[in-house]
């Protein structure tokens, strides 16, 4: 096992990650943004370093800077939690390049996955069934871009090879929109992503977002931990996630989980990965794969017991998985909700200084984060604060307990999306479960205030 860690984030997820190493008893390096100088978790750690000021692209997405704080700290392995650096080939090769662990698939395995188009791909070749669309990029010709619609059939989406987090999609429900909408999304494409290449997917009407987990070793071990929905979207952003999926036959779970841990084997993968899923009546379409940690680990370790980050962490050190496929339970309920600081209707980010933070708490509630009463949300990251993390035997029981927490959850100084979580805990649809991915959108639509 490593000594030392470097943790290459911030946050809610540079604590979990802490929290992993003290468990292992392995040194947690913390890294910091001038901005982030304050945060507990930096202030509690045996080791902090300072690597620029606020801006991300001087900080948390500077790899020089990052590769020297391993090294003047002796650190041995580098974990880039989410975002950030995470699903960064570059990174991840020239961590290994200096000398360090990346705790992480390889960068060749991120490469394949980090662009969709080849990830599609891989994912054909390996058996795992995928949405309907064009093979691979789209060429520039108009006369076959046209032909290529026609034979997946309208209304399709144009997505970008190198997108993510939501961004770089448009749908097109007619001929006379296409050639239009191929050449906007390019030219987005290519600013946003420094890829132009896009492709094409028939759209799926009223899908659910389902998503397997997976761990793998070093030693061609993988099991998959069930399944996560994250149906519940806003702009193609997830704001709760449950384990299991609603609904779905568990046969079906299986099948799907096998050909995922096949093609993990297939393709070399190690450490945890997800598959992602567009799920409409009993079928599974692969859309993408992360290849890091998610925000919604938790809902899974809460169901299956299995602790994701120190799996992640021993894998990388190259340790065998402790558990094989038929160790993997699920048992009960689990429902997470994240706290952002944001307007719960309008969704204008509100960072600031908190008056008053009071945390929920009893049986089967978990919260992750790193705020606290006089913490400042610094404007200058992303708006997630938190999460709420429920478990029960059944689901019910599980939203009762959210709505407890929910109720018991105090913030003040800053808005946050509670008063959200509340409404959808008691909203009917959501109760009876298995609503899509529109849902959400759909339900602002109608209490918009
Ligand atoms: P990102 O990497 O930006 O998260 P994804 O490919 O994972 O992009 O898609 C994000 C979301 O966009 C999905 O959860 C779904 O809501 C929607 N989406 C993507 N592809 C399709 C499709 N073919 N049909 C319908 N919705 C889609």
């Amino acid at each position: 096992m490593f000594k030392k860690i470097l943790v290459a984030n911030r946050g809610e997820i540079a604590l979990r990650i802490q929290r992993a190493c003290r468990e292992l008893g392995v040194k947690a390096v913390m890294v910091y943004s001038e901005a982030d100088r304050d945060a507990k978790y930096v202030r509690l750690a045996e080791e902090a370093v300072c690597i620029g000021p606020a801006p991300s692209n001087l900080s948390y997405l500077n790899m020089p800077a990052i590769i020297s704080a391993a090294e003047v700290t002796d650190a041995e392995a580098i974990h880039p939690g989410y975002g950030f650096l995470s699903e960064n080939a570059d990174f991840a090769e020239r961590v290994e390049k200096s000398g360090f662990q990346f705790i992480g698939p390889t960068p060749e395995s991120i490469r394949i996955m980090g662009d969709k188009v080849s990830a599609k791909q891989a994912m054909i070749k390996a058996g795992v069934p995928c949405v309907p669309g064009s093979e691979g990029e789209l060429p520039d010709d108009p006369v076959q871009i046209r032909r290529t619609a026609k034979a997946v059939g309208y209304p399709v989406i144009i997505k970008a090879a190198g997108g993510g987090g939501g961004r770089g999609m448009r749908v097109v429900h007619t001929e006379a929109a296409l050639i239009n909408a191929v050449a906007m999304t390019k030219a987005e494409a290519g600013a946003a992503f420094g890829n132009p290449a896009v492709y094409m997917e028939k759209f799926l009407q009223n899908p659910r977002h389902i998503e397997i987990q997976i761990l793998a070793d070093k030693h061609k071990n993988a099991v998959y931990l069930g399944e996560r929905d994250c149906s519940m979207q806003r702009r193609h952003q997830k704001i709760l996630e449950e384990a299991p999926a609603p609904g779905i036959n568990r046969k079906l779970i299986e099948r799907i989980g096998e050909r995922c841990v096949a093609a993990c084997k297939k393709i070399g993968y190690r450490g945890a990965g997800t598959f992602e899923f567009l799920y409409e009546d009993g079928e599974f379409y692969f859309i993408e794969m992360n290849t890091r940690v998610q925000v919604e680990h938790p809902v899974t370790e809460m169901v299956t017991g299995v602790d994701i980050v120190k799996t992640q962490i021993m894998v990388a050190a190259g340790e065998k998985l402790p558990f094989t496929q038929r160790d993997i339970v699920m048992r009960g309920h689990a429902i997470e909700c994240r706290v952002n600081a944001e307007d719960p209707y309008k969704f204008v980010p509100s960072p600031g200084r908190i008056t008053m933070w009071h945390a929920p708490g009893g049986p089967g509630v978990r919260v992750d984060s790193h705020i606290y009463t006089n913490y400042f949300v610094p404007p200058n990251y992303d708006s997630m604060v938190g999460k709420i993390i429920v478990h029960g035997d059944t689901r019910e029981q599980a939203m009762a307990r959210m709505r407890t927490a929910l109720a018991e959850t105090v913030v003040e100084g800053i808005n946050t999306n509670i008063p959200l979580h509340r409404e959808l805990m008691v909203d009917a649809k959501f109760m009876d479960g298995g609503t899509n991915i529109h849902y959400l959108e759909h339900w602002l639509e109608q209490h918009k205030r």
